[in-house]
C-alpha cells in the first residue's frame, strides 16, 4: 500500500532534529532506519504528517567507553553494535543479541534507538536492556533527561518518550565478569522471538550469586522475571526457579504460538538461559 502524504526533512544534528520536531508539531515522527515505521505507514497503521530523518546524523552513531558503562548512540545500526569489540568485551550480551535481530538487511539499516523507541514487546534488545538495567538518554527543547529501562517501556508501542523527544544514547553497565545468555526461540532464523529470555548472572562458586532475567513477547512490554530472580535468591536451582518464569506474564496468542504455549516455552528457555549463563 501507499502511505498517506507527509512532509519530510533531513536533520543535520540532534539539535536540528528537535527544532524540526517542534516546528512540525505533535503528529511528526522521527525516521531512523525505517524498518518498523515505514511498514506501519504503508499499512496506514501510522500516518505521521511529517518525518524528521535522523539517519544521516553521524553524531548519533557510536560506541564509547563511559567509565562504568558503555555508551551507544541511538542511531547505531545493529551490525555496528554486533561487531564492536569493546562491547563484546564489556557487555557481550548486547553485542550478541544485536546479531540475533532479523536478517542482514534489517541489521544494516535498523538502529538500536529505533528498536527502543518503537516499544514493540517482541523486540530483542529492549529485553536485554531491561535485564541490564540500562539507561536511556533523551533530549528535548527543555534539555536532557535520563530514564532507567525499568521506567521506559509503558505498553505496546508506548514508551516514556514524548512527541518532541529524541532518544540520543543508551548506557549499558559494564558486566565483563558476569555470565550471560539471550535465548531466542523463533521458528525461522529471521523471525521475531516467539519467546526470548535474557539472563545476566553473577556467579559464586559455580552457582548463581545474583541474577537479572527479562522476557521478550510475554506481555505488553519486555518483562522482568521477578519470581525466578527471587527463587534463585532463595536458593532454588535453575530448573526449579525457571518453573516460575510465566508468573505475572500475559502473552498474546498469535500464529507463532498460543498464550499457553508461550508460557510453557518461557519456562524451558529460562532454564536454558540460566544454564548457559552459568557456563560462560
Ligand atoms: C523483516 C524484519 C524483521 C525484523 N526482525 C526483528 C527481530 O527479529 N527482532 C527485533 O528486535 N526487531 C526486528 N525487526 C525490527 C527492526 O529491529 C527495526 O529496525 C527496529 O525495531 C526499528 O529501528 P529503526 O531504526 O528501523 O526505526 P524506525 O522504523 O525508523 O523507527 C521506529 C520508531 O521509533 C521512533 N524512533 C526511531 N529513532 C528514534 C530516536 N532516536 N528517538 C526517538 N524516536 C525514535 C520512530 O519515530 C518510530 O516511531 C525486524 C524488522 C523487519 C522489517
Amino acid at each position: 500500500m501507499i502511505p498517506s502524504a507527509f512532509e519530510y526533512e533531513v536533520a543535520e544534528n540532534p539539535q536540528h532534529a528537535i527544532e524540526l520536531l517542534n516546528n512540525f508539531g505533535d503528529e511528526a515522527k522521527i525516521l531512523a532506519g525505517g524498518h518498523s515505521l515505514l511498514p506501519l505507514m504503508k499499512l496506514r497503521f501510522a500516518a505521521p504528517t511529517a518525518l524528521v530523518d535522523i539517519g544521516r546524523i553521524r553524531d548519533l552513531s557510536y560506541v564509547r567507553d563511559g567509565g562504568d558503562h558503555m555508551a551507544i548512540g541511538a542511531g547505531t545500526v545493529y551490525e555496528d553494535v554486533h561487531n564492536n569489540n569493546d562491547l563484546v568485551r564489556q557487555c557481550p550480551i548486547v553485542a550478541h543479541t544485536a546479531g540475533e535481530v532479523g536478517d542482514p538487511q534489517v541489521r544494516h539499516r535498523g538502529t538500536i534507538g529505533g528498536s527502543v523507541a518503537h516499544g514493540d514487546p517482541a523486540s530483542d534488545l529492549p529485553t536485554v536492556l531491561l535485564a541490564l538495567d540500562a539507561t536511556m538518554v533523551v533530549q528535548s527543547a527543555e534539555g536532557e533527561r535520563t530514564i532507567p529501562a525499568g521506567d521506559f517501556f509503558k505498553g505496546i508501542f508506548e514508551t516514556a518518550l514524548g512527541p518532541q523527544n529524541l532518544l540520543t544514547e543508551i548506557r549499558v553497565p559494564k558486566v565483563p565478569d558476569h555470565g550471560w545468555s539471550y535465548q531466542k526461540f523463533h521458528h525461522r532464523a529471521q523471525d521475531w522471538a516467539t519467546v526470548g529470555v535474557a539472563a545476566v548472572v553473577q556467579r559464586s562458586n559455580g552457582s548463581i550469586g545474583g541474577a537479572r532475567i527479562a522476557l521478550t513477547s510475554m506481555g505488553e512490554t519486555p518483562l522482568r522475571a521477578g519470581a525466578v530472580e527471587q527463587a534463585l535468591a532463595g536458593g532454588a536451582d535453575p530448573a526449579e526457579a525457571s518453573q516460575q518464569a510465566d508468573e505475572g506474564t500475559n502473552p498474546v496468542s498469535d500464529p507463532l504460538g498460543s498464550s499457553e504455549y508461550r508460557k510453557e516455552m518461557a519456562k524451558v528457555f529460562t532454564r536454558r538461559a540460566l544454564e548457559e549463563a552459568l557456563s560462560r
